[in-house]
């Protein structure tokens, strides 16, 4: 972990605390400029952002758009459906192909673990990883703590349950890093089967059993990542949501509930938890674009303070 001026986002291990409490100060700013009515501010007028998405996205690919036009950069945005894509070559090819336009950044996101840092090699502008297969999800990561943030102050003594397909998830190992970092207790839960075996070794505790999900004062939901399952991971969705779904009969009040979406209703969250007010998921969606704002800003401009002209 370096922590000189931000190079690339690839990994939330790339941030210090006072990184990540810099970029979420400076989401706060962003915030606002997304409440105006003209929600652009020109800090990068005249650069170009690349967004390659090489895997389906609704969340992350709409906020990184409109982050870097809120930015005023020029954005071109590719996407592909990863099969056809042949990793390394085809991916460097590309990477290659698009630094002709000497883009500041490049923001990709990719089935394959690695390949964000691949591409960091292979072009001078900055990287921003924006999922890579089961490795992380930095500004996941980020625009949760953002998120929890404004609801319940700081992290710090908080207790953080991550549950479900902690396996598949680069959500999952984003975010023990970044709620560790921020001075919360994090417990990974799951059918044996969907627990890593040294997922301890990020800091967290595990357990195969919701039997104190009560002591949680957050309970973070995991997708079940059918497409990356590949072999019978549960015996089935059914039993799945019978030992696992977070419910109003598995949550006590005053409990916050998360999920990065999208989320697979009625299976690891009921319908009615997922519409309750004690549920954060549509906060979440709204910090993405102000957090991805500051995430480019911080890697093309720099940590300095910032006033958010009008
Ligand atoms: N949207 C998140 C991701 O891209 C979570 C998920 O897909 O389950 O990793």
């Amino acid at each position: 972990m370096s922590h000189g001026p931000l190079r690339h986002l690839i990994s939330i291990d790339d941030l210090d605390r006072p990184g990540i409490e810099r970029i979420l100060d400076r989401a706060e700013s962003f915030a606002e400029v997304s409440g105006r009515d003209i929600k652009k501010v020109p800090a990068l007028r005249g650069r170009t952002v690349v967004n390659l998405f090489y895997e389906s996205s609704t969340r992350t690919s709409s906020s990184f758009e409109l982050a870097a036009k809120r930015l005023s950069a020029d954005v071109v945005s590719v996407k592909s459906t990863g099969s056809s894509v042949d990793k390394g070559e085809s991916l460097k090819d590309t990477v290659q192909t698009l630094s002709a336009y000497d883009p500041a950044a490049i923001v990709i996101r990719s089935p394959h673990a690695g390949a964000a840092q691949l591409v960091a090699g292979w072009t001078p502008a900055a990287v921003v990883n924006a999922g890579d297969g089961k490795h992380e999800h930095p500004t996941q990561a980020l625009l949760d703590v953002f998120t929890l943030r404004r609801r319940i102050g700081s992290l710090e003594g908080t207790n953080i349950w991550i549950v479900g397909d902690v396996l598949h998830s680069r959500v999952a190992r984003s975010n023990i890093l970044a709620f560790r970092r921020m001075g919360a207790r994090v417990t990974v839960c799951g059918p044996p089967t969907l627990l890593p075996r040294d997922i301890e070794s990020l800091g967290c505790a595990a357990t195969p059993s919701l039997e104190n999900v009560h002591e949680a004062d957050v309970v973070y939901v995991l997708r079940m990542q059918h497409e990356r399952m590949r072999e019978a991971f549960v015996p089935s969705m059914r039993e799945y949501a019978a030992r696992y779904q977070i419910n109003d009969s598995r949550l006590r009040p005053g409990q916050l509930v998360m999920h990065p979406g999208p989320v697979n209703r009625g299976v690891e969250l009921s319908a009615a938890t997922i519409d309750s007010p004690q549920a954060l998921i549509g906060d979440q969606v709204k910090a993405g674009v102000a957090v991805r704002m500051a995430v480019l800003y911080e890697l093309l401009v720099g940590p300095q303070l910032m006033a958010v002209a009008a």
